[in-house]
C-alpha cells in the first residue's frame, strides 16, 4: 500500500525564501505548492518554485566528490571520483599548512547562498581576511548607498508599504526581483487604486502592469533623482518638520575652507567616548534663540537655510542648505540631456510625488516616544513609496544614484513610516554599522583566528584594512583606499588579482555556488584563460581550485576538487537574524529548512562541510577546550551556538530557552529544530505597534532593540542627507585628515568620490567609450522564470527559456539594418558576440538588453552538447570588461560595486548563423 505525506520546509529556487508544501508518495516528491499558512507567500508558488521537483532529479546533479583527472586540462571537466575521506583528508593537509604559514593564502567566495553568517565565522576562524559572497558584483550599491544614508535598505533589509502607499514608483527593478511578496503586495495595491510608475529602460515583467513607463537611459538614474529631488525642494515639497527633526539637514557643517574641520559638522565639546563614530554633540542654528544649540535641545527648531558664524568665528551652514545649493542647477533641463527622459516629464513625476507625500497624509492612531523623550501620540506617513535594485546599483555610479535615491524618499519624509518605505529587522543599523574588519596587516596571523570580521563598515579612514603604505592587506582589495567602503568585498576581482598576484598569490581558492567561470564574472573569456594558466614551472597560477556545487557547471570543470552540494530539499539550513533573515515589516521573522528527502548519492551539504573541516582544523568556536569536536553536526551546531559564550544569541531566534519559552535570546533549547519543524519552518516575533514605526529614533524600539543584540548603541539613527563620513575620506585625500592618508595615485579619485553631498557623474566605462563609435548600452536582466544560472538544469524551466535574443528598439534595429529575428553582431570595445535579435518597443531606443546566463557552454549544467543552451543562446557578459584602460578594476570607486551594467556596444547584421565565441564541449562528469 502506498503513502502519502506533506513535509513544509522552506524554497530555495531564488532568494525570497517562500514557506512550501512538498508532498510525497513512497518518499518521493509528487509536487510542491506553496504553503498558505507561511507569512511570506500565503500560499502563493510561482513557476520556479513548483519546479523544485525536476531540480531534484535533474541530469546535472553532482553526486560524488570528484577529483580532477591526472594530466587532465582546468575546463576540460575530466574528472574522477574520489571518497569523502579522501576529500576531507587532503583538504585538512593542504589548509592545516596555509593556515600555520600564511592564512591569507587562503580565499572563500561563495554565490547567493544563504548561509554567509556560518561562511563567515568559517573564514574568520579560519584566520583569512579573504572571504566574501556574492555582493560586490551583485547590489553592494544598494546596500551600501542605502545604509550610509538611511541605516537600512531594500530586499531583506526593508521594502514599500504598499499596503498604505497612494503612489509606488520603481526604479532598476528585474522582471521579479523580491519575487512572490512583491508580486502579492502590487496586485493588492493595484486593486486598491494606487498609481504604479516604473522607471527602467526596458518594460517587462513588473514594468509590463505599471500605470506609466519611465523609459531612460542605464546608469543616469543619479541625474534623474537629482533632477527630481532639485523640482521638490524648489518648490517647498519637501516634508520640513522630518527633514529638522529626523535628518541632520538641520546640522551646522564648517564652511570654512582654510579650517582643519573643514566639511565636518560643527559639535560642542569632544565628541561622544562611548562610540567614535556617532557622536550625539553636534549643533543646530535654533530658529527662536536664533543661536546654535545642541541637536534636539527641548524646544529649539533649526534653520534649514542659512549662513552662520560660530563665537570663535567659524563659518557653518546647515547641511540642508548646502544640499540645496547642490540640487540648484540640476534642472529637469540638465537631467533631460543626460537621462532621455523629457524635462516637462520630470517636472510633472516631481509634482505627482511631491504633492502625493504631502497631501494624502496618513494618520495612524499609534502613541509612541521619540529618542529625545518626545511624546507623540500618532504615526504619521506620507504615502509614497519606492522600491530599486540592480538597474541603479550595477553601475560604477551607482553609489551616489542609490544615495541620491535614499535622499528623495528622505526628502517626502517617508522613512519607517506608514505608506513610505519601512525597515525589516534587524534594521535599521547605525550608520555607519559597527561591524568592522582588522585595521592592517597585523589582524591576520597564523593558526589565529582574524582580528575583526572579513567583511565590516568603514566609518573612517581609520577602519580601512589596509598596511602601513595604504596597500590593500585583502585579495580583492576590498576595504583598500582604492574601493573603501566596498562593505561586501569584490568577489569579481579575486581571480585576476590571484592570477597576477597582486597583491600577492593565493594557495587555495574555494567557491560555493558560484559561476564565476560563466555568468558570474565579467570578461568571461580572459577570466576562464586566467583560471587554467601555469607560470614558467608548470604550476596553476592559483594552484588548488575547490568547488562546491550541487550541479555541474562551467565553473566546476575548472576546479581541482568538486564537492557535491545537496538540494535545498535535503538539507538543514536556516535563514538567521545573523544573515538574511525574512522579517516582516512589524517585526523579526527567521525560518529554517528541514529536509524532506535523504541526499541523492553522496552528496553532503556545504553545512556540513565546513563544520567538518573546521573541527579537524580545530578552529577555535568549532571545538571544546582540549581540542575536542565540540557540535556533532550542522543541526547540532545551529542548536548550541552562541555568539558569545552565554550571550543567548544564536542563529535562531524562536523558542529559546531552555524551555522554549524564550524568544530572540534565550540559553539553547534541545528542541528547537522540533518547534520550528511543528510551525510550518517560520518563527515571527511580533512587535507592538508603537515599536513598529520612526525606528531610527523610536525610542522603546531602540531599548528592545538593545535587549535583544540587534542594536549595540541605542543612540538615535539620523538620515545622513549629508555625509560627514564621506567627508572624512576626501579630508584625508586632500592631506587635512589628522589620521590615515591615502597612497598619492589614489588621491584624486578618493578626492572626487568622496563626495559629502550626492553628485552625478557618467560611469567609468562610459567615459572611457567613443560613444560615436559604440552609441548603445547594454544591460541583461534574469528571467522572471529562472534564477540566474540554476535553473537551465530543470527540465520544466527550460521549456520557458532554452534560448535568448538581444531585444532592440525597431527604431534602433532598422537604422544599424537588422531585421526581426535575424542574426546580429554585438559589439563592446572588449569582444563581439553573435546572436538572435528580436525587434521590441519595450525597450528606449539607446539601450539592447537580453535575459542573463540563458546560453550555456555546450555540455554544461547537465545539457546536451547541441541543446539550444549552447547553439541559440549567449552570454551577453564576453562583452564586458573587469577592467578600465590603465588596468584598474571596472568598479564604482567608493563601493567597489562591478560596473557590468556600464558597457556601451554597436549592432550590425551578420552573415552567418550560429552563436559566436564558441566554446569547447564539456565531458560528463562519472555521477
Ligand atoms: S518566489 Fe522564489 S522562493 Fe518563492 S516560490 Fe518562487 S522560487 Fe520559491
Amino acid at each position: 500500500m502506498s503513502s502519502a505525506e506533506v513535509k513544509t520546509t522552506t524554497c530555495y529556487m531564488c532568494a525570497c525564501r517562500c514557506g512550501i508544501r512538498v508532498h510525497l508518495r513512497d518518499g518521493a516528491v509528487r509536487y510542491i505548492d506553496g504553503n498558505p499558512e507561511h507569512p511570506l507567500n500565503q500560499g502563493v508558488i510561482c513557476a520556479k518554485g513548483a519546479s523544485g521537483i525536476m531540480k531534484q532529479i535533474s541530469p546535472a546533479r553532482l553526486t560524488r566528490p570528484l577529483r580532477r583527472r591526472a594530466g587532465a586540462e582546468r575546463g576540460a571537466g575530466d574528472f574522477e571520483p574520489i571518497s569523502w575521506d579522501e576529500a576531507f583528508a587532503l583538504l585538512e593537509e593542504r589548509l592545516a599548512k596555509i593556515r600555520a604559514s600564511d592564512p591569507r593564502k587562503f580565499a572563500l567566495f561563495t554565490g547567493r547562498d544563504q548561509m554567509q553568517a556560518l561562511t563567515g565565522l568559517f573564514a574568520r576562524q579560519f584566520g583569512t581576511p579573504n572571504y566574501a559572497a556574492h555582493g560586490g558584483f551583485c547590489s553592494v550599491n544598494m546596500a551600501a548607498g542605502m545604509i550610509y544614508t538611511i541605516g537600512g535598505s531594500f530586499w531583506e533589509f526593508g521594502g514599500p508599504d504598499l499596503e498604505r502607499a497612494k503612489l509606488f514608483v520603481m526604479i532598476g527593478t528585474a522582471e521579479d526581483h523580491h519575487s512572490n511578496p512583491l508580486k502579492i503586495a502590487i496586485s493588492k495595491f493595484k486593486r486598491g487604486g494606487g498609481r504604479f510608475l516604473s522607471i527602467n529602460p526596458v518594460r517587462t515583467g513588473y514594468s509590463a502592469i505599471a500605470d506609466e513607463w519611465v523609459p531612460i537611459r542605464p546608469g543616469t538614474d543619479g541625474a534623474l533623482l537629482l533632477a527630481l529631488a532639485g523640482e521638490i525642494v524648489a518648490q517647498g515639497l519637501y516634508d520640513r518638520p522630518f527633514v529638522a527633526r529626523y535628518t541632520n539637514g538641520g546640522q551646522l557643517v564648517i564652511t570654512d575652507e582654510a579650517s582643519p574641520r573643514y566639511g565636518l559638522l560643527a559639535t560642542c565639546g569632544d565628541s561622544d567616548p562611548v562610540d567614535r563614530h556617532h557622536p550625539q554633540n553636534q549643533l543646530w542654528w535654533d530658529r527662536h534663540s536664533n543661536r546654535p544649540v545642541v541637536t534636539h535641545t527641548p524646544g529649539a527648531d533649526p534653520y534649514l537655510f542659512g549662513d552662520f558664524r560660530l563665537a570663535d568665528g567659524t563659518r557653518v551652514k546647515p547641511a540642508f542648505q548646502l544640499l540645496a545649493d547642490r540640487l540648484r542647477p540640476c534642472t529637469p533641463e540638465w537631467a533631460e540631456k543626460i537621462t532621455g527622459v523629457p524635462a516637462a516629464n520630470i517636472r510633472r513625476l516631481a509634482h505627482e510625488i511631491g504633492v502625493t507625500a504631502r497631501d494624502e497624509k496618513i494618520e495612524l492612531p499609534i502613541a509612541w516616544t521619540d529618542c529625545w523623550g518626545e511624546e507623540h501620540q500618532t504615526v504619521t506617513g506620507n504615502p509614497v513609496a519606492f522600491h530599486a535594485m540592480r538597474g541603479l546599483a550595477a553601475h560604477s555610479n551607482g553609489f551616489h544614484s542609490v544615495r541620491t535615491l535614499a535622499i528623495l524618499m528622505s526628502l517626502l519624509g517617508t522613512i519607517d513610516r506608514p505608506g513610505g518605505f519601512r525597515h525589516r529587522a534587524p534594521f535599521p543599523r547605525a550608520i555607519p554599522p559597527s561591524a568592522k574588519t582588522p585595521t592592517g596587516p597585523d589582524g591576520v596571523r597564523p593558526n589565529t583566528p582574524l582580528a575583526g570580521l572579513a567583511l565590516g563598515w568603514p566609518g573612517s579612514p581609520e577602519d580601512l584594512f589596509v598596511d602601513a603604505e595604504g596597500e590593500a592587506v585583502r585579495i580583492d582589495k576590498a576595504f583598500s583606499w582604492e574601493y573603501p567602503l566596498s562593505v561586501h568585498g569584490l568577489m569579481h576581482t579575486v581571480i585576476r588579482n590571484a592570477w597576477r598576484g597582486d597583491p600577492y598569490p593565493l594557495d587555495t581558492l574555494m567557491i560555493f555556488m558560484a559561476n564565476m567561470a560563466w555568468n558570474s564574472t565579467m570578461n568571461t573569456v580572459e577570466v576562464r584563460r586566467m583560471l587554467a594558466e601555469r607560470d614558467a614551472g608548470g604550476e596553476h597560477k592559483i594552484p588548488f581550485l575547490i568547488v562546491c556545487d550541487a550541479f555541474q557547471s562551467e565553473m566546476t570543470a575548472f576546479a581541482d576538487l568538486v564537492l557535491p552540494d545537496t538540494t535545498y530539499l535535503e538539507r538543514h539550513d536556516v535563514m538567521s537574524m545573523l544573515d538574511r533573515p525574512i522579517s516582516e515589516f512589524d517585526g523579526p521573522v527567521d525560518a529554517v529548512r528541514i529536509p524532506v528527502l535523504p541526499p541523492l548519492g553522496e552528496c553532503k551539504p556545504f553545512q556540513e562541510v565546513l563544520i567538518e573541516l573546521a573541527s579537524r582544523l580545530k578552529l577555535p568556536a568549532f571545538v571544546d577546550g582540549d581540542g575536542a569536536r565540540r557540535y556533532r553536526d550542522y543541526p547540532d551546531f545551529i542548536l548550541r551556538h552562541e555568539t558569545e559564550p552565554g550571550s543567548g544569541i544564536g542563529f535562531l531566534a524562536g523558542w529559546r530557552g531552555a524551555n522554549g519559552d524564550q524568544s530572540m535570546r534565550g540559553e539553547p533549547n534541545p528542541r528547537q529544530w522540533e518547534k520550528y519543524a511543528a510551525n510550518n519552518c517560520v518563527y515571527k516575533h511580533e512587535l507592538p505597534p508603537s515599536y513598529s514605526y520612526m525606528r531610527n529614533w523610536n525610542r522603546g524600539y531602540m531599548q528592545w532593540a538593545q535587549r535583544v543584540r540587534m542594536r549595540r548603541w541605542g543612540e538615535p539613527v539620523l538620515i545622513h542627507l549629508y555625509s560627514e563620513v564621506l567627508q572624512r575620506f576626501r579630508l584625508a585625500a586632500q592631506d587635512r585628515w589628522p589620521g590615515r592618508r591615502p597612497p598619492a595615485r589614489f588621491k584624486q579619485r578618493v578626492e572626487t568620490y568622496f563626495d559629502p553631498l550626492p553628485f552625478y557623474y557618467a560611469p567609468l566605462e562610459v567615459q572611457a567609450t567613443d560613444p560615436g563609435e559604440y552609441p548603445l548600452a547594454a544591460i541583461t536582466q534574469r528571467p522572471m522564470a529562472m534564477y540566474h544560472s540554476w535553473d537551465s538544469q530543470n527540465a520544466w524551466l527550460r521549456q520557458i527559456h532554452a534560448h535568448n535574443y538581444l531585444f532592440v528598439n525597431p527604431r534602433t534595429a532598422r537604422a544599424s539594418g537588422v531585421e526581426d529575428g535575424a542574426w546580429l553582431w554585438v559589439e563592446s570595445p572588449w569582444g563581439r558576440v553573435r546572436c538572435m535579435g528580436r525587434h521590441s518597443e519595450a525597450v528606449e531606443p539607446g539601450t539592447v538588453w537580453t535575459w542573463n546566463a540563458i546560453g550555456k557552454q555546450p555540455g554544461a549544467w547537465g545539457l546536451a552538447a547541441d541543446a539550444n543552451e549552447a547553439r541559440k543562446g549567449f552570454l551577453l557578459n564576453h562583452l564586458i570588461s573587469d577592467t578600465l584602460p590603465g588596468g584598474t578594476s571596472n568598479s564604482d570607486p567608493v563601493t567597489g560595486q562591478a560596473g557590468w551594467y556600464d558597457v556601451r556596444v554597436r549592432i550590425y547584421p551578420a552573415e552567418e548563423r550560429g552563436v559566436w565565441p564558441e566554446f569547447t564541449e564539456l565531458g560528463k562528469v562519472p555521477a
